[in-house]
């Protein structure tokens, strides 16, 4: 038997792996996992250069709990380690590299997690246990097996044992504040979520299978179906995004969609198969959701995986911020995972992988929307929003969508942004030379508005998300001599700002009045009276909400700008001086009656915009009654 120390310059690393890692201790198991895949790789490959020689046998790796012995083992049919092997690897590296992993991760200490704490390695076995042992068998002639122990302590024991086949078994005697790892249904939920699409067969447990019994049975009238017990193996070793994209079928792309979400009931708009090997490796497969109108809590979908161990379902700073609204799986060893999230968005490779996303979904998109504008328009309100999101914040994804990126008018019909601004040119372009687009965010609150606009020839586009006041604000800084107007914050004949003024029936004195009067009425701090001179048939008051205080407001409502958002509400009011019935109030009615018909057609004008309510609503009620 030989003993020795671990050679560390902190006296005992254990307490201290323990504390910076409590809260992610489940890690021990994919670290565990993958080196047993790792050396089972390694064995392939030697048997694939001659250098092992003979049958390789099943290959698959075993994780075994004992509840009684509270132990856990995975064990590996793999390379193996002699006992020279384990004082290199074990003893001299894995724990070096343990003192240095911790000294980087002390530095990011309650700031910036690293991602998944990878590059953990064996030693994160100590986060869970209070003594580990590995028996190993090497795979070259004539080794002995080994074993290794280590209680915690900075000092092990190496001795011969026996073990009959190749490879490694990693025994962990769980600690007393660890008993959660005996249970199967927390090491099955680990094993599901970490080592779901590793390379090599994991098994867990037996499982229950019916089969179809043999013919012989079946004619002896014996039971169709026999239920047996077979080994239960927990992943798929060829995932989807490992294969070539010429070797699936749209089929096997929703597929495996179930398989990583088996609790979504939406089935993918379309799909990216991602695959670069210079200057970078990245594979994977992004499939387009149906996106909601609620941007947060669709975030984060996306899988993160490193050589099919899975790693992460945080992606933000890897991708910008807008694919994040994909779903899907992203493998790649070249982004560096053993850093903090701050310092991964400056790493070259990861800008390179992030904008060669960026390309690829751009890619995809135009490729719909040149080949099948028919599929593009039925998908765009799923699409939508992810679109103007990406083109609102990412500069690179704006200069290739503004091209493909849809307007929808209030009869559903879609336009590129160029393709509207010459349908409504004509008749749309107001004395500045600006091409105003009108739009509604509400077909039923606006329903008045949009049908007078339609009546004077305008076409409405419906911008009905949340999303949408960022984006047009966007859209009237990129286009030139073009401006967005609500279909409500003007009089449909101001709305386009053409240079027509209408004559006044009353003189300028009666106009002074009327304003008099309707500010007797009505609440000064809710309404600004404007008198305008509409045609006879435009209803008498109409109420409106200036453009740009209604945008500031919704904008904030979507965050900062706060200021705008404590503002009240604030509506114009716009009394028609040409209306018979308000030219009839200035011309002849007086006292009472008049002030109860202003109060009667400010009340109307509210009505269509959806405002009376309450109290209000009871008097206008009353008041109705009254008059006829
Ligand atoms: P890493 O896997 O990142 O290299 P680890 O600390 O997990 O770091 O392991 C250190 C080394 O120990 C590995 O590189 C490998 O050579 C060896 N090793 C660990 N587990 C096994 C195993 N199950 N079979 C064979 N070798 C192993």
């Amino acid at each position: 038997m030989q003993k020795g120390k671990i050679k560390v310059q902190t006296e005992n690393i254990f307490p201290i792996i323990k504390k910076f890692l409590y809260s992610d201790s489940e890690i021990f198991l994919r670290e565990l996992v993958s080196n047993a895949v790792d050396a089972t790789q390694k064995l392939k490959t030697l048997a694939s250069v001659g250098e092992v020689k003979g049958e390789l046998g099943d290959l698959s790796v075993e994780v075994v709990l004992d509840a009684k012995a509270k132990t856990l083992t995975i064990k590996d049919k793999g390379i193996g380690m002699n006992a020279e092997e384990i004082n290199k690897f074990i003893n001299q590296i894995a724990f070096s590299s343990a003192e240095e992993w911790i000294e980087k991760y002390k530095t990011f200490e309650g700031k910036n997690p690293i991602i998944g704490h990878f590059g953990l390695g064996f030693y994160s076995s100590f986060m869970v246990s209070k003594k580990v042992e590995i028996v190993s068998l090497s795979y070259k002639e004539g080794s002995e097996a080994v074993k290794w122990e280590c209680d915690g302590n900075p000092e092990f024991k190496i001795s011969l044992t026996k073990k009959e086949s190749r490879g490694t078994d990693i025994v962990l005697f769980l600690a007393d504040d660890s008993e959660e790892f005996l249970k199967e249904d927390r090491i099955l939920g680990l094993l599901n979520k970490y080592c779901k699409f590793l390379p090599v067969d994991i098994v867990f447990g037996t499982e229950k299978k019916s089969v179809k019994a043999n013919e012989d049975e079946e004619k002896e009238g014996k039971n169709k179906d026999v239920i047996i017990e077979t080994p239960r193996i927990i992943n798929n070793t060829r995932p989807a995004w490992t294969l070539k994209p010429a070797d699936l079928k749209e089929e096997d792309y929703k597929k495996f969609y179930n398989e990583l979400y088996p609790f979504s009931f939406e089935e993918p708009l379309f799909n990216i198969h991602l695959n670069v090997d210079y200057p970078f490796n990245l594979t994977g497969i992004l499939y387009f959701p149906k996106i909601k109108q609620q941007i947060e809590v669709q975030k984060n979908k996306i899988q993160l995986y490193c050589n099919q161990v899975f790693v992460t379902d945080s992606v933000e700073g890897i991708v910008p911020d807008f694919l994040t609204l994909l779903h899907g799986v992203i493998d790649s060893p070249d982004i560096p995972l053993n850093v903090s999230r701050s310092f991964l968005q400056s790493d070259s490779n990861v800008k390179k992988i992030s904008a060669h996303i960026t390309k690829k979904v751009a890619d995809k998109l135009e490729d719909i929307f040149k080949n099948s504008r028919e599929e593009y328009e039925k998908k765009w309100d799923d699409i939508k929003v992810f679109i103007q999101y990406g083109i609102i914040s990412e500069e690179k994804f704006k200069e290739r969508a503004v091209k493909f990126c849809l307007l929808k008018n209030v009869d559903n019909k879609y336009f590129t942004i160029d393709e509207y601004k010459n349908h409504i040119q004509t008749n749309q372009t107001n004395k500045d030379k600006k091409v105003v687009h009108i739009y509604s965010t509400n077909l039923i609150d606006q329903h008045s508005f949009i049908e007078s606009a339609k009546e004077k020839g305008y076409d409405v586009l419906l911008f009905d998300t949340p999303i949408d006041s960022h984006f047009i604000n966007m859209l009237e800084s990129h286009l030139e001599n073009v401006s967005f107007v609500r279909v409500d914050s003007d009089v449909v004949d101001k709305l386009i700002g053409k240079d027509e003024e209408m004559p006044s029936k009353l003189s300028k004195e009666q106009l002074d009045k009327l304003k008099e009067d309707i500010e007797k009425c009505i609440d000064k701090a809710m309404f600004n009276v404007v008198i305008e001179n509409l045609s006879e048939t435009d209803q008498p008051m109409i109420i409106t909400q200036s453009e740009y205080m209604r945008r500031m407001k919704e904008m904030s409502a979507l965050g900062g700008m706060n200021y705008f958002g404590q503002l009240p509400d604030n509506y114009n009011l716009v009394a028609n001086s040409n209306h018979p019935v308000i030219y009839k109030i200035s011309e002849e009615i007086d006292g009472v009656g008049k002030e109860k018909i202003i109060k009667q057609l400010v009340d109307l004008a509210m009505i269509s915009k959806n405002l009376l309510k309450g109290e209000k609503l009871t008097e206008f009620v009353k008041r109705s009654i009254e008059l006829t």
